[in-house]
């Protein structure tokens, strides 16, 4: 198959005629979904140079999670640039920095103590990850899982199995790095042959490519995102917590897509009661500065020796401020919970407009982190068509949707979490009639 997941809406759909020719200047590797020019967004929505409003239920990717310029954010991030926007990490210290450093590690799943090391994207925090593991545990090795998105980066893409496209022709990437199957309840079955077949994996790579002293780290995502959305079965975690502490093994979560609420936990590791070495986080984290980060115990994070690792713009004091102000409206306008909340009111909605859909395989999420499958019904083989058709429908009312899952098969709608009643029930009747009418 080769439908790529971010091609799907190649063909032009939108344009403000005085923008078109600037478009071009703009390089073909940004593979896009629309070519809408988006001039202004509030809350859930966004609005183009035509004046045009689209209900956008992609949230930048799984960024904007107190929605399109929050102005209890945007007024952080004026007044911090308006003061200082940039004090080198290794020259000064500045306010928002050490806030942050004091602040976010509070959020640590099973709120043990933690510290916090500050990064720019999500990639280059899953490689402070990666980097602190082999450092702690002076091992070589890490295993990842079938299917994980961790990055584009030159190390990162050696994790990331979620399409050839994110890695292919750029062998040879970072040695070291073995895969177990992602326990995804649809393609085997159920949650228990899921959870099986991963566990059996690692086994299996334990008995035939690498020894369990050899790996420094597991790299897993607790909902896997790019990959389709995939809620893994609730001994997911906790089994590969045993086999880590067994082995003397890192358990990094690659919190990226589903931290800062999304999943209706603050992280959602916290489904469960095993608690990550690492937490990496990036997207949610300033709802659209750019930074990210990972957090883990002290005595693990001082394994960082001084200048064991950094970075130029890491803890950027207007990121910074932009995540204060993201934590205060999260917390203050209850957006885990409504992340959840709102989730429960999709996910029946959906599952209600796809009921009679033979080629909805599956509905599934875990707060606003929701997918819909497209598979053809006696094979389960996927349907990338059945989801582009989807997404055409849904732009055409105004209604915009990503994909996601290896085969581009499955409809990813991932709202800001300050979506409202409305706003859901107006999506669910959208993708009824975008289901109805492919
Ligand atoms: N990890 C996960 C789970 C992601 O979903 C992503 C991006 O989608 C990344 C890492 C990489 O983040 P970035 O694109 O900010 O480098």
């Amino acid at each position: 198959m080769d439908q790529y997941a971010t091609d799907v809406l190649s063909e032009p759909l939108s344009a403000g005629p005085q923008w078109l020719a600037l478009r071009d200047g703009v390089p073909d590797v940004w593979t896009r979904y629309t070519d809408l020019i988006i001039e202004r967004g509030s809350g859930s929505w966004l609005e183009t140079v035509d004046g045009e409003r689209y209900l956008d239920y992609t949230s930048g990717i799984g960024v904007v999670s107190t929605g399109h310029a929050h102005p209890r954010v945007a007024a952080a991030i004026a007044a911090q640039a308006s003061k200082l926007i940039h004090g080198q990490q290794n020259i000064v210290y500045h306010q928002p920095g050490l806030l942050l450093h004091q602040r976010l590690p509070r959020y640590f799943p099973g709120r043990a103590e933690a510290t916090l090391f500050l990064s720019n994207s999500g990639a280059e925090a899953v490689e402070a990850a990666v980097k602190l593991a082999k450092l702690a545990t002076r091992r070589p090795a890490v295993i990842a899982f079938r299917g994980g998105f961790h990055g584009r980066t030159h190390g990162t893409m050696a994790f990331t199995s979620s399409g050839v496209k994110y890695r292919g022709h750029y062998e040879p990437l970072l040695g070291g790095v073995h895969f177990a199957p992602y326990p995804y309840p649809l393609r085997y079955g159920s949650a228990e042959a899921a959870l099986r077949a991963t566990l059996d994996g690692v086994e299996e790579l334990f008995a035939t490519l690498i020894y369990p002293d050899d790996v420094a780290a597991f790299l897993v995502e607790p909902v896997l995102g790019e990959g389709g959305y995939v809620v893994p079965p609730d001994g997911f975690l906790p089994a590969l917590r045993e086999i880590a502490d067994r082995h003397g093994i890192l358990l990094i979560a690659d919190e990226v897509q589903s931290g800062f609420g999304r999943t209706g936990r603050f992280f959602a590791s916290e489904w469960t009661d095993a608690v990550p070495d690492v937490v990496v986080m990036a997207k949610g984290i300033a709802s659209g500065m750019p930074l990210s980060g990972i957090m883990a115990a002290r005595s693990l994070m001082d394994k960082f020796t001084p200048g064991a690792h950094g970075g130029t713009y890491g803890g950027n004091a207007v990121a910074c401020a932009a995540a204060l102000a993201t934590l205060d409206v999260i917390e203050d306008e209850g957006l885990v919970a409504n992340a959840e909340r709102q989730g429960a009111r999709l996910l029946a909605g959906l599952r209600a407009a796809a009921a009679d859909h033979a080629h909805v395989a599956e509905v599934r999420g875990r707060g606003l982190m929701i997918a819909v499958e497209l598979a053809d019904p006696a094979t389960l083989a996927p349907r990338p068509d059945l989801a582009k058709a989807i997404l055409h429908e849904a732009f055409d009312r105004k209604l915009l949707l990503l994909t996601c899952g290896t085969y581009g098969n499955v409809v990813r709608v991932i709202p800001p979490l300050v979506t409202t009643d409305e706003e859901v029930d107006l999506a669910v009747e959208v993708i009824g009639q975008a289901l109805a009418s492919v």
